[in-house]
């Protein structure tokens, strides 16, 4: 993409009503703009980050057999009066009217109308396990939106179901849900724990919430500094293995780590001192099993394989997405600007020129664009008219992982600066090597 035919609407000035970073360095770039409280456009720059989000989400969620399909963001109240949650779920439920003075609400979440589809076609147990899946525009009427993208009233999540025979089946979908988000986490560049939470009005015992520390976090977090060296890595795990799954859970699960909701002082305690740690974390996950909550009200029930009929285990595990696109520049910036993983940029690399209009870099940077884009790589080329502190400053803040600078003094010398965001380190290099470099 050319600068100059993009729309990356930059800010000068920081906005006022911007608290935390991640909301300043959003505002800032030109990725969203405030639409009401809590609703938010997103603006070209902040959507492509979404999409890489969502992209990095569906292919996990799919590496560990979860199919995907798409449920509406508007639901009918009917299906919320069945399972008790129509009157339970509170204001945080957008309840609307249509002419028909029909009863709906615009879906904070979708227990019941997964739980719906299953009982209207899976009646026998041989179609099971069965995990469903979502990402999909929710709404929830916050009491105080804030923060952005981080607490807002219409959020983008992923939302998944499983539908099991047995209680040790849907603890195994547990086991492997913990599990892709682990690498799903990672591959955004992200450490999230997951810690014991308490399950509020999604309901069941068993529950993991994924949190990312960082000093602007919502949550109070207890835990053992033990939990932090733990990596995922590149490790396969193979999915339909309940021992692979089950070790996985016990070793990220092993050290003291809890929300206030669960803190237990005494167990705390229990640790040495030195490894104690109190601190904040951004919630952008968390996973259930409820068992037969829903199954029970609503009737999904499937026939077993000695003929009765039995209601079907569920759990539902949500991420959510639209809030990790601010979590990650919380936990990935400094004081110029975002610092993009490379899993989740919005461009690989930049290109700036230095003297536009001067013949030969304006060839040398049209042929790095075009051996970039032969590479597979997505480069975005500041092609304006502008001074170079200027267009320096829109890529530190925008924070692609790699600068590449271009000007008639360097070509002179047959090289190009190739700038790395994260560490400000800059090496010359003829242009060929920089490609190599990024390729
Ligand atoms: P919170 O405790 O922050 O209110 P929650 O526990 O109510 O979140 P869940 O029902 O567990 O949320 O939803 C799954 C995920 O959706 C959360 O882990 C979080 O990442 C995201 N999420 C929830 N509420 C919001 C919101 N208002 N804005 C953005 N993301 C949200
Ligand atoms: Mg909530
Ligand atoms: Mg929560
Ligand atoms: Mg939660």
């Amino acid at each position: 993409m050319r600068l100059s035919r993009y729309f990356l609407p930059v800010l000068k000035e920081t906005p006022s009503e911007a608290q935390i970073v991640s909301h300043r360095l959003m505002l800032r770039a030109g990725m969203i703009k405030q639409a009401g409280a809590g609703i938010y456009s997103w603006l070209p720059m902040g959507f492509k980050v979404l999409r890489k989000l969502e992209n990095i989400v569906h292919e996990e969620q799919v590496r560990a057999g979860h199919i995907p399909m798409l449920m509406p963001t508007l639901q009918s109240a009917d299906l919320w009066t069945e399972s008790g949650r129509y009157d339970a779920y509170g204001p945080e439920m957008l309840r609307i009217k249509d002419r028909q003075g029909r009863d709906l609400l615009y879906g904070p979440t979708n227990e019941e109308m997964v739980t719906d589809i299953f009982r209207s076609h899976v009646g026998s147990y041989k179609d099971l396990p069965l995990t469903l899946y979502h990402i999909q525009w929710k709404f929830r009427d916050e009491i105080r939106p804030r923060f952005g993208v981080m607490r807002g009233r219409e959020f983008y999540m992923k939302d998944g179901y499983n539908f099991d025979l047995t209680r040790e089946d849907a603890l195994h979908s547990y086991n492997r849900h913990l599990v892709s988000y682990l690498r799903t986490y990672e591959r955004m560049g992200l450490q999230a724990i997951p810690m014991r939470a308490d399950s509020g009005p999604i309901g069941g015992d068993d529950t993991h919430e994924f949190l990312v520390l960082a000093e602007t976090g919502e949550s109070e977090v207890f835990y053992d500094s033990e939990i932090t060296d733990l990596k995922f890595g590149d490790r396969e795990v193979d999915y339909d293995s309940h021992e692979a799954c089950r070790a996985v859970l016990e070793e990220f699960t092993s050290r003291y780590a809890r929300t206030d909701e669960t803190h237990d002082e005494a167990l705390f305690n229990a640790i040495p001192e030195e490894r104690r740690r109190t601190a904040r974390g951004i919630e952008v996950g968390q996973i259930f099993y409820f068992g037969t909550k829903y199954s029970d009200a609503m009737g999904a029930n499937v026939q077993g394989p000695d003929g009765r009929s039995v209601p079907v285990h569920m759990g539902s595990h949500g991420i959510g997405v639209s809030r990790l696109v601010g979590a990650i520049i919380e936990a990935s910036h400094d004081d110029k600007g975002i610092i993009w993983p490379e899993g989740v940029t919005p461009f690989h690399a930049g290109i700036v020129n230095l003297k536009q209009g001067d013949a030969e870099a304006d060839a040398a940077c049209d042929a790095l664009y075009q051996g970039m884009v032969a590479l597979g790589l997505d480069p975005l080329y500041d092609d304006r008219d502008e001074r170079a502190g200027g267009k320096f400053a829109t890529m530190d803040l925008i924070g692609l992982p790699w600068r590449i600078t271009v000007g008639p003094r360097g070509l002179k010398n047959g090289v190009v600066e190739l700038t790395s965001r994260r560490t400000g380190e800059s090496e010359e290099m003829p242009p060929e090597a920089a490609l190599e470099r990024l390729a």
